[in-house]
């Protein structure tokens, strides 16, 4: 999904999992209006799958779905993610949102719901999320700041991708650490059982050359072989 240019108009980009195709279309289109970007899921699992290889800001989950209820969902979410999550659901009552509160749903709204209703719901719970999310860090020369996702180096700042900001996020705040490349694609890729050694080389290599670096030569980004990686300030 489309992340970068997109940190000063905040929009947020949004996962909207309901098997209703006129309220997915409305909604969708609404939240649109309002700024946010918006990708769909009609079922749980193919939910699921969008969450983890797109990593949105925030889920909006549907409890009524085809293939698996959403509270079973938001489990198999929260073993492997902590992104935001609302959810929105035709029942009210504490006998059905307690449990899913407890499952680890930040938020919900009953239907009938309006995206603006939504969204305000949405921007409560992104500051929150915000509010929690840790202080810069500084390794060197080198500033990371998860609230603003902004990296400097040198007082410049550095044009990350997300997952490269993610992973720099990672390493800076275990500087001096060495990092394998299997705890990278379970904390940063959130793919604890599967995923490629080599997706991690391509994008150490790309961090490492807009660190202004080469791996022969390193000044922040040091290669251990055969174990992993560490980034540390330069002596
Ligand atoms: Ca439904």
């Amino acid at each position: 999904m489309p992340r970068q240019g997109l940190r000063f108009a905040h929009m947020a980009d949004i996962l909207l999992i309901e098997d209703d195709v006129t309220i997915r279309t409305a909604l969708s289109r609404g939240l649109r209006e309002l700024g946010h970007a918006v990708s769909s899921s009609p079922t749980a699992l193919d939910g699921l799958r969008l969450a983890v290889q797109d990593r949105p800001d925030l889920i909006v989950l549907d409890l009524g779905l085809p293939d698996l209820d959403g509270g079973e969902l938001l489990r198999m979410l929260r073993a492997v993610s902590k992104v935001p999550v609302i959810v929105a659901t035709a029942r009210d009552g504490d006998a059905e949102m307690v449990p899913v509160l407890d499952a680890g749903a930040d938020d919900y709204v009953v239907k009938p719901y309006s995206a603006a209703q939504l969204d305000a719901r949405i921007r409560a719970v992104l500051r929150r999320a915000g509010e929690s999310a840790p202080e810069p860090l500084q390794v060197g020369a080198l500033r990371v700041d998860p609230r603003a996702r902004l990296a400097e180096l040198d007082g410049m700042e550095l044009e990350l991708t997300p997952r490269e900001f993610d992973v720099l996020h990672y390493l800076a705040a275990r500087s001096g650490e060495v990092i394998t490349k299997r705890e990278l694609l379970t904390e940063v890729w959130q793919l604890p059982y599967g995923g490629a050694d080599k997706t991690v080389d391509v994008h150490l290599s790309w961090l490492r050359r807009k660190l202004g670096e080469t791996a022969s030569e390193p000044r922040y980004l040091h290669t251990v072989r055969g174990v992993g990686v560490k980034l540390v300030g330069p002596s």
